[in-house]
């Protein structure tokens, strides 16, 4: 018997082995083999009698790891699917959606626990000084009921350690995970509207459909897809849901867990630890888990119950891979629910335009929520200061500066968006007009004074900030442009009684961890935040949302630009005003007048997705037309450019529903010392576009690169 084997190698291809003991039953086994001098594990795609390889030259298989049940048709129908769509040998993608440990052949670890309080440590709960922060979050989660590490490791930075070091010291038990029947707790009367959403929707819960659950922020979608998961859960079925980032998802799974009490969650993301990412994964695998709660990478968990597929915030950029096997888990989410015949639910305020487009030519089913859920009042009013009009003052405009001054009068809290951290964008010489830029990137350094560096926020590189311009000697360096760190200082001197926070990944790291900040946001009258803040987090007290450079997004060559600022605009307007305040939000603006904004300011999504899209249509760019794009990297930019060259010349003849475009350099076209060149191709068919890739990429895997590094990126979001 020959074994077909997926292995993680570059070669777009399955490697044959001897293996005398295999049969059927082992195909979506883990397998280890000899290679080269190497042993790998890979994954039993084929048996086969013969091969092309010599019998001579044929090696043995060394052992099936047969401990992990094989994995099942439906999942490497999926692998393979992706495999093919994406341009990638099947045993990279295996790579790519196993857990690390199931990589290797080290054993399969044992089930997994939850944690809970012991007497002794309820005693010491009540006992240890305030001062011990963190040891008490995590001691009075668990006085709340039972949780996993995953949740525990986020409750405060370190909290793997402190919740080791509290199980040596017997105040907190690891205990079985529970096994009842999940159960469902209903929170809320539901509206009209989100009744009429939720009967839609279950009409469906026996096959395939993609419906988009489009409804404003706080409109109740989450609300909905809870009950929907009731019902399936109710079935005895299994229910995926992927999220866009990984630190939500620890508040995401605490709030499942109140609502679906004895269900089995599970979460998959990249950011765990591997032993608890791979026994999430077997309960998935072996069907005790109800619930898999996750990043992109949850697309690949294996569920033999699967009967819903959520994907939450179904727009977000995060979806999609950006390094090895480039797949967009919303993308892939769908072709599962399609594979294993189970309905797909898509949630956003702000669709992709691919998928608004789906739904309003009748290919998805469009279930949509106008009204916000509580308070069904107001949405917040917003308002464009035109800074022609009113000049800012280091960077913020007056009527800002008053609307953040009534709010500190009134307690109430506001939020000073800025997409950009640091300090500066820029430090030049005014006399001469030098710029520091990266050495190994064609970007500037951006200025951190906190901590007196330059930092590359591409690729990561640090300096120390010159005391003088290398061109001209002048000292006197100026920093251009504004960050979150400045702004920070200037409304510290501004309002020196406010409490004021910044929240970006700079300060997250630097403090206890982004839950903590979150946590300590609270209590803020003023929080100044990057994207990072926009996303998902309730503030009873926010009535005043500022942004300030959203222009920046408006006149950028990438198309995309528009649809992520509207987006982006949008979830920042919906932390404002969400109790029983009416919010309120300014953005600061040199152009008002145009149509983003003017559809923002109506809160019409449809408004400004039709235009769009028929801008889209008329410049024939997707979703009315399928792209890829060839990468290719090298430390000479000349090299990239030939190899390019030559890829086009031996690209596939006789296709003219295809466009190949001429070599050009990215649009950040040097990366960590790589020179980055690509060639862009275009069809309106996607069958064709597909057929032209598997062949043309079939060619350049046969031939030699010369120390260049390529990829294909099949449907790319970044140019
Ligand atoms: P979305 O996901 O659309 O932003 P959520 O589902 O998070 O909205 O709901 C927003 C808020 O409204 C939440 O605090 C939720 O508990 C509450 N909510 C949702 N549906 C109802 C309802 N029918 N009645 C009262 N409150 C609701
Ligand atoms: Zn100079
Ligand atoms: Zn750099």
């Amino acid at each position: 018997m020959i074994v077909r084997v997926a292995l993680d190698v570059p070669l777009p291809k399955l490697f044959d082995y001897r293996a005398e003991d295999a049969t059927r039953a082992d195909i979506g086994c883990r397998v280890l083999v000899p290679f080269g001098k190497k042993r790998l594990v890979g994954l039993i795609v084929e048996l086969a009698t013969e091969s092309e390889v010599p019998a001579s030259r044929l090696r043995a298989a060394e052992r099936i790891l047969r401990e992990v049940a094989p994995l099942r048709r439906e999942w490497m129908e999926l692998a393979k699917f992706c495999s093919n769509y994406y341009r990638r040998p099947l045993g990279e993608v295996v790579a790519a959606a196993l857990p690390s440990r199931l990589r290797s052949a080290r054993p399969i670890p044992d089930a997994p626990r939850d944690y809970a309080l012991t007497p002794a440590g309820a005693d010491a709960l009540a006992a240890i000084p305030s001062r011990h922060r963190r040891l008490r979050a995590l001691l009075s989660r668990l006085a709340k009921g039972r949780a996993s590490a995953s949740e525990l490791a986020a409750q405060a930075k370190g909290g793997r350690n402190l919740l080791r070091r509290s199980i040596e010291t017997g105040w907190i038990a690891s205990i079985e995970l529970e096994r009842s029947e999940p159960r469902f707790v209903h929170a809320h009367e539901l509206t009209s509207e989100q009744r009429q959403a939720i009967s839609i929707l279950r009409g469906g819960l026996e096959k395939f459909r993609v419906s988009l659950l489009f409804g404003v922020t706080g409109s109740g979608k989450t609300e909905i897809y809870l009950q929907l998961i009731a019902e399936v859960l109710a079935r005895s079925k299994q229910v995926l849901i992927l999220v866009p980032e990984i630190a939500l998802t620890p508040a995401l799974e605490a709030a499942f867990r109140d609502r679906f009490p004895g269900a089995c969650i599970v979460t998959q993301t990249s950011a765990m630890p591997e032993l608890e990412r791979v026994r999430g994964w077997l309960l998935a695998h072996n069907g005790r888990a109800d619930i898999v709660l996750g990043t992109r990478l949850a697309v690949f968990a294996p569920l033999p119950r699967l009967g819903l597929v959520v994907v939450d915030e179904e727009q977000d950029a995060s979806f999609k891979q950006r390094e090895g096997v480039r797949y967009s888990a919303r993308d892939l989410a769908i072709t599962r629910g399609q594979i294993a015949g189970v309905p797909v639910v898509l949630c956003s305020a702000t669709p992709s335009l691919e998928s608004f487009q789906h739904a309003t030519s009748g290919k998805y089913e469009l279930v949509p929520l106008t009204r916000r859920a509580i308070d069904r009042a107001a949405l917040p009013a917003i308002r464009l200061i035109d800074t022609r009009v009113h000049p800012s003052q280091e960077g913020i405009v007056p009527p800002l500066l008053e609307a953040l001054a009534a709010r500190l009068a009134r307690g109430e809290q506001s939020l000073v968006f800025l997409n950009r951290r640091g300090y500066a964008p820029a430090l030049a010489c005014p006399a001469c007009g030098w710029v520091k830029g990266c050495r190994r990137c064609s970007a500037n350094m951006v200025v951190h004074l906190a901590v007196q560096r330059l930092n590359c926020h591409h690729c990561g590189l640090t300096e120390g900030i010159p005391r003088a311009c290398p061109e001209c000697g002048n000292p006197d360096l100026q920093a251009f442009g504004r960050g979150t760190q400045r702004i920070e200082l200037v409304l510290g001197e501004r309002f020196p009684q406010a409490r004021i926070l910044r929240v970006d990944s700079d300060s997250a790291r630097a403090k206890s961890g982004l839950e903590d900040l979150l946590e300590r946001a609270t209590h803020a009258d003023i929080l100044i935040g990057t994207q990072i803040l926009a996303k998902g987090h309730h503030f009873e007290r926010l009535t005043l949302a500022g942004v300030l450079n959203a222009d920046s997004g408006l006149f950028s060559s990438d198309y995309r630009a528009s649809e992520r600022t509207f987006a982006q605009l949008q979830q920042v307007a919906g932390r404002a005003g969400r109790a029983n305040l009416p919010g309120e939000v300014l953005i600061q603006t040199r152009y008002p007048e145009h149509p983003l904004y003017q559809s923002l300011v109506r809160h019409d999504y449809r408004g400004f997705a039709r235009s769009v899209l028929a801008e889209r249509r008329e410049a024939g760019f997707p979703p009315f037309v399928f792209e890829a794009a060839l990468r290719a990297e090298s430390h000479d930019a000349l090299r990239a450019q030939r190899f390019l060259r030559s890829a086009i010349d031996q690209s596939p003849r006789g296709s003219a529903s295809i466009t190949v475009f001429d070599p050009a350099p990215m649009s950040l076209a040097r990366l960590a010392g790589m020179e980055r060149a690509q060639v862009l191709v275009q069809s309106r068919s996607r069958s064709r576009l597909q057929a032209f890739l598997a062949e043309w990429s079939d060619s350049l895997y046969r031939t030699p690169a010369h120390g260049v590094r390529w990829h294909l990126d099949v449907d790319p979001i970044e140019f």
